[in-house]
């Protein structure tokens, strides 16, 4: 290849796999479209603020090790800001603008009295100790705490954050200004003022979108087989839940690698296996898949629930799945979104597909500011119900304005933040 197409490859390549140059085409796709004032697209393009802190953690050996932390609020027009934090060694201040990004969309698609935002650590917890990263988190939760509070940010779990870490942020936060205050974060563990089903709900929020697309689309859930990419928090909630309702999960992987039995997995067995080994790569009673190629395995619907840009332009071609619904956030590329297009593969995008996080987020804090806690039964019919409804309303955009699924739900949701943004005028 001549030198100077070389160079152009190798930069259109960097910007299809950086997560905010791909967010900000997707809102001037959605701009366009809809022929939207250009002040309210040049507010989006822009973060509210944008905090980098150092965090230094003293490790077990006694040595001082120092992070780079991110908090970001991307908007707060519609209401306090609200993202996950993640602590993993790619995190980069564009992705986490970008994640930030597409939770102030997420919230005004499924019409969340929330603005966006996310957080996120670059290091590695799978090398450090429970106490090391203990300590981090309380010293990032301080770091940040000049932006944190129920009533302004409220963060959740993200990549390699839990229920504990959770706690760990609710109790420094509290410890801070002197009187417990469960309402700072979300997905906390029950114990801490935690809701019922937030654990599973983004995994039931996959479910729900999942189920209304096959009753819109007229096929048989339990007769079509599902490949979940990703065995974490999304990813392992959204196969149990899938098998619960008797369909067939026929493939599930995590980094260390992927497994595919076309008779279908036995979820819980995978499950119990994973409590005892670090990763499900091995496990004995399936096929193995090199992570590499798991996009690519036999199967009707498919799940990426792992990180971004798993779906490539490159591999676009070889996705067996008809419909593709985004457990993960930005798994899927914007050139290899409009692959999976000519190919008529339905893509379920991810501030639709995996807003039952967010969702039962919003319940989690609703009632930990009344103090007083609904049932599982309620809490589920609720995020059911929030669900369906925003998927219909972006479903029946895509029918009207004839586009894809992605872009109607930008549609929806630009529609909703641009009210907000227009009447609430510019200060001062
Ligand atoms: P997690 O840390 O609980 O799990 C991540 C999983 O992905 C792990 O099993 C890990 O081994 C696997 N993984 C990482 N890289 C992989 C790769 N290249 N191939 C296959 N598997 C890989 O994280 P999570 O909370 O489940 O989040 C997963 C995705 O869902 C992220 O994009 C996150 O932003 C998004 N999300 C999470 C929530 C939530 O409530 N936790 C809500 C909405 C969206």
């Amino acid at each position: 290849m001549p030198e100077k197409s070389q160079k152009d490859a190798e930069r259109s390549e960097a910007l299809e796999m950086n997560p905010w140059h791909q967010a900000m085409e997707q809102l001037d796709r959605a701009g366009s479209k809809m022929n939207m004032e250009p002040f309210v697209l040049e507010r989006l393009r822009h973060c509210k603020r944008i905090l980098t802190v150092s965090v230094p953690v003293k490790m077990d050996d006694g040595s001082i090790s120092v992070f780079e932390g991110y908090r970001i609020q991307h908007n707060l027009d519609r209401g306090p800001a609200k993202g996950g934090i993640r602590y993993h060694p790619q995190v980069s201040l564009d992705e986490v603008k970008a994640l930030s990004f597409w939770m102030t969309m997420k919230c005004a698609v499924v019409n969340l009295p929330y603005g966006g935002a996310k957080g996120g650590v670059i290091c590695d917890p799978k090398k450090m100790s429970i106490g090391e990263i203990e300590r981090l988190t309380r010293r990032y939760t301080s770091e940040i705490s000049i932006l944190l509070g129920p009533d302004r940010d409220i963060p959740a779990p993200d990549v390699n954050t839990n229920e504990q870490i959770m706690a760990w942020i609710m109790d420094t936060y509290s410890m801070t200004v002197g009187y417990s205050c469960p309402g700072v974060v979300t997905g906390k563990p029950i114990e801490a003022g935690g809701s019922l089903g937030r654990k599973e709900a983004t995994g039931r929020g996959v479910f729900y979108v999942t189920r209304e697309l096959s009753n819109i689309r007229g096929f048989d859930l339990r007769k079509a087989p599902v490949a979940i990419q990703g065995f974490g928090n999304v990813g392992a909630n959204a196969a149990k839940i899938f098998a619960e309702h008797g369909c067939k999960v026929v493939g599930i992987s995590d980094v260390g690698g992927g497994l595919y039995d076309a008779k279908g997995l036995d979820i819980d067995d995978i499950m119990a296996y994973r409590q005892t080994h670090e990763s499900i790569a091995k496990y004995p009673r399936a096929e193995h898949v090199p992570v590499e190629h798991f996009v690519e395995v036999p199967c009707e619907v498919l799940i990426p629930a792992a990180m971004e840009n798993t779906i490539t332009h490159e591999n676009a071609s070889k996705v067996k799945a008809k419909f593709v619904i985004e457990g993960a956030n930005g798994p899927t590329t914007n050139r290899a979104d409009r692959v999976l297009e000519e190919r008529g593969v339905l893509v379920i995008p991810d501030i639709l597909a995996n807003a039952g996080g967010v969702t039962v987020s919003y319940f989690e804090w609703v009632q930990d500011i009344q103090a007083y806690f609904w049932s599982e039964k309620d809490i589920n019919a609720r995020l059911q119900d929030i669900i369906v409804r925003a998927f219909r309303e972006v479903y029946e955009v895509a029918q009207r304005e004839r586009v894809d699924m992605r872009l109607a739900a930008f549609m929806v949701g630009l529609n909703r933040l641009a009210k907000a943004v227009r009447i609430r005028g510019t200060f001062p």
